[in-house]
């Protein structure tokens, strides 16, 4: 790359937006670490950067900032998004994407082909979409010539709050997940599927109640889980507001934003 058809400065972390998100990352990563040490964890938790409502010359400072992980949480977004980070730096923006938000079924053919993992899972009908997709983007692939992708990565997302859904604010995770007594047969539906991997549990933290007690029931959760299936170890949770949280209760995955890209409206 730094090809003709790269304006200057443009994702690189070295300008004044760069050095932002420098300064903002430093902070959660010391955040991070913190509550690792401070919970006598020796696994750091892999931190997922959530870069919904900002552009993709941010996931490219990013990138050069040492995140290997972004997360999106709206498929027309994050597709888009996806293809312009490739388109500007090819190669040197190794990152994984996360699909973390509400996924309809006649999506999947669009995320497969981006996204690495899936943390929402939340319904039969869904691993069968994602399922027959990851057959069709293999069969792509191959009739292209290109190599095949990995497994695609699922989390069941577990609800976890208490309220009827009436009552609660909305928000994120205001709606989505399973309640916690059917996670065991949407994992197994998910481990059996062909073209998918079941990699754990993931969840939001129920809007305006403690968080704690939320994530204790996903720690939980996932140790029941592992019984079934060892390698399903994920625990996905933690956001801006409640990673210390998160990462006592033992989370393997934090999907945090706006501490690391400041606030942005909705595009759209
Ligand atoms: C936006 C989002 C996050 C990040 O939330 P912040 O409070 O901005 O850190 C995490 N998880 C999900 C599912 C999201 O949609």
């Amino acid at each position: 790359m730094s090809g003709a058809d790269q304006r200057p400065g443009e994702g690189s972390a070295d300008d004044e937006r760069g050095r932002e998100l420098a300064a903002r990352l430093t902070v959660v990563r010391h955040r991070v670490d913190e509550a690792t040490h401070a919970a006598g964890r020796s696994d750091v938790p892999t931190l997922i950067v959530v870069t919904k409502f900002h552009p993709a010359e941010d996931v490219v400072r990013l990138a050069a900032l040492g995140v290997r992980d972004v997360g999106e949480n709206r498929d027309q977004e994050a597709r888009a998004k996806a293809a312009e980070t490739d388109r500007l730096a090819g190669a040197l923006a190794p990152v994984r994407w996360h699909f973390i938000g509400q996924l309809q079924s006649n999506k999947a053919k669009y995320v497969v082909r981006y996204a690495s993992a899936v943390h929402s899972v939340d319904r039969d009908s869904l691993v069968d979409a994602l399922s027959a997709a990851m057959g069709r983007e293999q069969a792509r692939r191959g009739e292209s010539g290109l190599q095949e992708r990995d497994p695609l990565d699922c989390l069941v997302q577990v609800d976890l709050d208490p309220r009827p859904e009436q009552d609660r604010p909305s928000g994120i995770g205001a709606r989505g997940g399973v309640d916690p007594g059917q996670v065991g047969a949407l994992a197994d539906r998910i481990a059996a599927a062909d073209g998918l991997r079941l990699r754990g549990v993931m969840a939001v933290a129920p809007l305006g109640l403690d968080p704690e007690p939320a994530f204790a029931r996903l720690a939980e959760l996932s140790a029941a889980l592992t019984r079934t299936h060892p390698d399903a170890t994920w625990i996905s949770a933690g956001m801006s507001q409640d990673l210390e949280q998160a990462i006592a209760a033992g989370a393997t995955h934090l999907r945090v934003g706006t501490d690391v890209l400041g606030r942005r409206a909705p595009v759209g």
